[in-house]
């Protein structure tokens, strides 16, 4: 018996699972690119059992994987091929600890799904802004271990704005209590920022206290037609102009990527009728009662189409309408997936340059020909596009997108790259893009955060192999030494 099968045997039965029909949902990761194994997925109670589960682990000296609600897109929950990794699910500890109205703060068990929180916030008329498209299967210790963007993170951050403590088990099995709700709080290093977006690999994360704000009282949504790419940041600035910098959300959806969704789900629609080039879905929210956003939005739209920087656009007349044109923009991913898949390029680049980025991006892809399609979309609001490359109808589309993926995006990155930008915005390193922090990344960080993992986790116990490089004992070598 190996440490890695022999460690469950130590735990209380109920928190090991060994049925591969269910641990086989945890070893693909959500794109389907990665595939691993693992002999139990443990699913611990509380954070003492987690606790528990880490000491053994590194007695043992046995790799542990956190399992989040699996949506990640870097493959970062994904244990590797050994068979020699076990993984840990917080899914039974999906608790709200506490709700403190007057502070704007919930305190949650890292498991809780994110659509939980909103709704446990909405029961007290609060609100949690982090939004997703996965939130109804992401878990909230999975958004802060990947430091999440979402929808609404122009408005009100990314996670990692939104956290105001955590508590963590440490690779050694302590627990890391730090779940104080303070807004203010110096006392020394802000080690929790550290915990977040680290993917699993210093500590699992088991609580998170947050922020919570005052849930919107009216709201616009609009779906607008721009004339160019190069007017996408200039009317950013004259919507939050007009608003007092209500914008939540600026999204920005390229006609290719409608055209591919509506061509596999016809029963959705596009909510101008005239096709564009391309869309921009912006909303704006306050919570003020006296506030008249709608007429600031209506101001807007006015000059904004009188200056010909809007060609065509809609307000959502209803909460349906709304959804709808969510809908769209949330699909967009599946719309990729049925036309054959694509090659993903999340990347973000200063606001200012996002103009500039999509046209170069986009003459790259035609000069490389072969009838490649773009799909572009995304937070652009926040700097941040998905640069997705499709291949054309009729061929081999996945050796198409090999050659995309060897030929292509070396390119897509060194533009990014010249632009100052970063080649992951919202996914995080994983394991998929370990290779791009080797060639882009800075080397001085690389250090530093190898030092890092280091001082937290020197076995390398916590997630191995993503985030930083690290090579742990094969399975045999802990076999002779471990037991
Ligand atoms: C439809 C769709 C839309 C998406 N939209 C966005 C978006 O707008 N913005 C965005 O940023 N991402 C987005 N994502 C990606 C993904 O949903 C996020 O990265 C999310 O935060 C992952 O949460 P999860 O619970 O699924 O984590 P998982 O995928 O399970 O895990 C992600 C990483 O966190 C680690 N981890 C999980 N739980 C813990 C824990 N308790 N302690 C320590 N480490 C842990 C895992 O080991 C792994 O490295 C989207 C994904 C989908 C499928």
């Amino acid at each position: 018996m190996t440490p890695c099968e022999h460690v469950p045997t130590l735990l209380p039965t109920e928190i090991v699972v060994r049925d591969q029909d269910i641990i086989g949902g945890y070893t693909t990761d959500f794109r389907k690119k990665y595939v691993g194994q693992s002999p139990a997925l443990l699913r611990p109670r509380s954070t003492e059992e987690v606790a528990e589960i880490v000491k053994l682990c590194s007695r043992h000296g046995v790799a542990l994987v956190p399992v989040g609600g699996n949506t990640g897109y870097c493959g970062g929950a994904t244990p590797d091929g050994s068979g020699q990794q076990l993984l840990i699910s917080l899914q039974r500890m999906n608790k709200v600890r506490e709700i403190d109205a007057d502070n704007l703060s919930i305190t949650v068990d890292a498991g809780c799904i994110l659509s939980d929180i909103h709704k446990a916030a909405a029961e007290e008329s609060l609100m949690f802004p982090l939004s997703l498209g996965s939130q109804q299967s992401c878990q909230i210790g999975g958004n802060i271990s990947t430091n999440a963007g979402g929808v609404s993170a122009l408005r009100y951050g990314i996670t990692r704005d939104l956290v105001l403590g955590l508590e963590v088990v440490l690779p050694d099995g302590q627990i890391l209590s730090n779940l104080s709700p303070l807004r203010k709080d110096n006392r020394g290093y802000a080690l929790h920022q550290l915990l977040i977006g680290a993917e699993g690999s210093l500590g699992i994360v088991t609580g998170a206290s947050m922020r919570l704000f005052l849930p919107p009282i009216s709201r616009v949504t609009g779906f607008l037609a721009i004339r160019e790419i190069s007017d996408l940041m200039p009317l950013l600035a004259k919507a939050q102009q007009y608003t007092g910098e209500a914008v939540t959300s600026f999204e920005y959806i390229s006609d290719t990527s409608l055209e591919l969704l509506l061509a596999k789900k016809p029963e959705l629609r596009r909510p101008i009728a005239d096709p564009s080039s391309h869309y921009v879905l912006i909303e704006a929210v306050t919570s003020s009662p006296i506030l008249p956003l709608d007429h600031a939005m209506e101001a807007f739209f006015e000059d904004g189409m009188s200056e010909e920087l809007v060609t065509d656009g809609v307000i959502a007349a209803s909460e349906q309408q709304r959804n709808d044109f969510w809908n769209l923009r949330e699909h967009i991913p599946e719309g990729e997936v049925l036309n054959g898949g694509s090659v993903k390029h999340d990347v973000s680049v200063r606001s200012s340059d996002m103009g500039r980025f999509i046209e170069m991006g986009s003459s790259l892809v035609e000069r490389y020909g072969g009838g490649a399609r773009l799909s572009i979309y995304g937070h652009v609001g926040d700097g941040n596009v998905h640069f997705n490359v499709l291949a054309p109808q009729g061929v081999d589309a996945s050796a198409f997108l090999e050659k995309v993926s060897t030929e292509v995006s070396p390119r897509i990155y060194d533009l990014v790259a010249k632009m100052e930008g970063s080649f992951s915005a919202e996914y995080g390193l994983g394991q998929d893009k370990m290779p791009l922090n080797k060639h882009y990344g800075d080397p001085i960080k690389r250090d530093l955060m190898n030092a890092l993992k280091t001082v937290f986790d020197p076995q390398k116990i916590m997630n191995p192999g993503k985030v930083v490089p690290t090579r742990i004992e094969t399975a045999s070598e802990k076999e002779v030494s471990c037991l």
